[in-house]
């Protein structure tokens, strides 16, 4: 457990800007403690030294997930070591967010907003995806704040709400403002899934600080994305639109993400992974849809990583056969995988 590791590779990105040659990365007890040129590394006594032919990059994380409809194991051999839970039932989510963090785990870190808040018959309670307890209905503003505070208290890092006009009913903007000036108070972002029309206006108005999903069902006026920008951070899952094929759903979601892009806005990296048929770990379709959406090489890494490789950070990374800067399917060819400065997928 104690016994170091130091990955060393011909090329790694750090951070923005930070991009070596023959570069080291010494993790000890999970955590960072050198990352730079493998002239300068230190040597802990007790070191398992792995060398890779490749392109070391941070390790990604997946801001959108359902782990529980997932392989794990997959996700974490293909590149992804921390997850995001955005909708799942409590008594499920929260005690495997718990085991994801033992060495033992075999799959990524797990994080977990838990259920989603939502009006009763309202999204997701009678799809047939979701599981009982996916949803968890609120009858008026203060079963909304007392909501909010016990899944602070059960841990969650994110409160989700459902505002989907497109599948029953939706929560009274009294009840959303109560959601976000609680969940203010207890730190933690509000996430919205948001479907139909109006519903992007009503997430700005009430405070929600992300996007679950770029929205998809109309192309947003250009008001709308400019005060979008300001204000609200995006997770991109563009290729549930479309599986890779073609579709008016993610054209037009590509477009909202390029102005949002082009306005300032954030756009983090996320792919919905359990709700249709997204491949575990990585998911090159969704990276070659952020590079259609206008981010550059670099933007997109920094929209994925988990953060940068630097002292005091997690020892999580991975290694490419290829420089993704140059080919982004290089994605594809993920050659070694570090969670917790353990090697958790190796291929020569
Ligand atoms: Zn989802």
């Amino acid at each position: 457990m104690s016994r170091a590791l130091v990955v060393r590779a011909p090329m790694a990105w750090l951070a923005p800007g930070r991009t070596v040659e023959g570069a080291a990365i010494v993790i000890e007890r999970g955590v960072i403690t050198y990352a730079g040129t493998a002239a300068q590394a230190p040597e802990p006594r007790d070191v398992e030294a792995v060398d890779v032919d490749g392109f070391v990059l941070p390790a990604i994380a997946d801001r959108h997930v359902h782990i529980g409809l997932a392989d794990p194991a997959a996700v974490l051999m293909r590149g992804v070591t921390a997850v995001r839970d955005l909708g799942w039932p409590p008594d499920v989510i929260f005690p495997l967010a718990d085991a994801s963090e033992l060495p033992s785990y075999n799959g990524p870190l797990i994080r977990a907003a838990g259920p989603m808040l939502t009006a009763p018959g309202g999204y997701p309670t009678r799809d047939r995806w979701a599981p009982p307890g996916t949803g968890l209905e609120v009858h008026d503003p203060g079963e909304a704040e007392r909501a909010v505070r016990m899944l602070a208290a059960r841990g969650a890092v994110a409160i989700k709400v459902a505002l989907n006009a497109a599948a029953g009913p939706t929560l009274s903007d009294a009840e959303l403002a109560a959601i976000c000036r609680t969940a203010g108070e207890e730190k933690l972002p509000v996430v919205a899934h948001v479907e139909g029309p109006g519903q992007v206006e009503r997430a700005l108005g009430a405070g929600v600080r992300e996007l679950a999903h770029t929205p998809w069902t109309e192309a947003l006026p250009d008001r709308v994305v400019q005060a979008l920008a300001k204000s609200i951070r995006i997770v991109s899952t563009l290729d549930i639109q479309s599986f890779g094929g073609d579709t008016p759903e993610v054209r037009t979601a590509v477009d909202n993400l390029r102005r949002f892009h082009e306005a300032g806005g954030v756009v983090l990296y996320g792919t919905d992974l359990g709700n249709g048929p997204i491949p575990p770990g990585v998911d090159v379709r969704e990276v070659l849809l952020l590079a259609e959406a206008g981010l550059d090489p670099e933007e997109i890494v920094q929209a994925m990583a988990r953060g940068p490789l630097e002292r005091n950070a997690p020892g999580d990374l991975l290694a490419l056969g290829r420089n993704p800067f140059e080919e982004l399917d290089a994605f594809a060819d993920v050659r070694l995988v570090v969670r917790a400065g353990r090697v958790a997928h190796r291929r020569s």
